[in-house]
């Protein structure tokens, strides 16, 4: 069988729908491409009663998705007046998620909120609006499509990224928020011209987190596949492993 990938859903109760309508969902974007990479896909929508474990152990890999604002109290500070909207619930569901699947060894790749949330959650924190950052000379909230690139980002030699694409990587940019202080368990490997932090990976090469959206770009052409056919491929291992 495909290598089963969990990508963590988001559901509607920020919409402010009465609750007999609201809805559990992912972009199509993330199914699209662990299905184009070869894998198969599980949305795991935000749950309120424990079985974070039995998610974990009947997947192979864990895709943590785009969507809100990390909560800032998480990181150890006050809401800023441009904080836009954050959802506690899914913060707390998907740490559990996060925590199970690290301790099992499954590979984890993060996008985006999902590649800012890992930082967080390995002690690392964010700016609550890159505004707020000191040296800043590049948009990375771009104004045009994403399905093309916006913004370059230098690749480092020696990282997961680097057999993929070289040492320059055109990337989109959808973010208002960036990493401030990375996570000591973190290598940073990409980062845009102003040095904001695009990509990481962790010391054993399980954990690989993006802040641009490879999921969106797929849409276009097929330049970004090996971002998730890296995911499968260490969920194949990983599956190879338990037998
Ligand atoms: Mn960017």
């Amino acid at each position: 069988m495909k290598p089963l990938i969990g990508i963590t859903g988001n559901d509607t109760s920020l919409e402010r729908n009465y609750e007999e309508f609201q809805k559990d969902y992912t972009p199509h974007g993330f199914p699209y491409a662990v299905n184009k990479a070869d894998g198969l896909a599980m949305i795991i929508p935000i749950q309120e009663h424990d079985c974070v474990e039995d998610y974990i152990n009947s997947i192979d890999g864990l895709l943590v998705t785009g969507g809100q604002d990390v909560t800032p109290i998480l990181y150890g500070e006050e809401p800023h007046p441009k904080l836009t909207g954050n959802y506690m619930k899914r913060d707390e569901w998907e740490i559990k998620l996060i925590k199970a699947a690290m301790a099992a060894g499954k590979p984890i790749l993060a996008i985006c909120r999902g590649f800012q949330l890992i930082n967080v959650v390995l002690g690392g924190t964010l700016y609550q609006d890159d505004s707020l950052r000191q040296k800043r000379f590049v948009q990375h909230t771009q104004q045009s499509r994403m399905v093309k690139g916006h913004h370059h980002v230098k690749i480092k030699e020696n990282s997961i990224l680097y057999p993929m694409f070289g040492d320059k990587l055109f990337v989109n940019s959808y973010h208002h928020q960036s990493i401030k202080q990375i996570s000591k368990e973190l290598l940073p490997i990409a980062w845009s011209d102003d040095d904001l932090i695009e990509a990481y990976q962790d010391q054993q090469g399980t954990i690989l987190g993006l802040q641009w959206h490879p999921e969106v770009m797929l849409f276009d052409n097929d330049e970004m596949l090996p971002c998730f056919t890296w995911l499968i491929e260490q969920a194949k291992k990983q599956k190879g492993s338990e037998f």
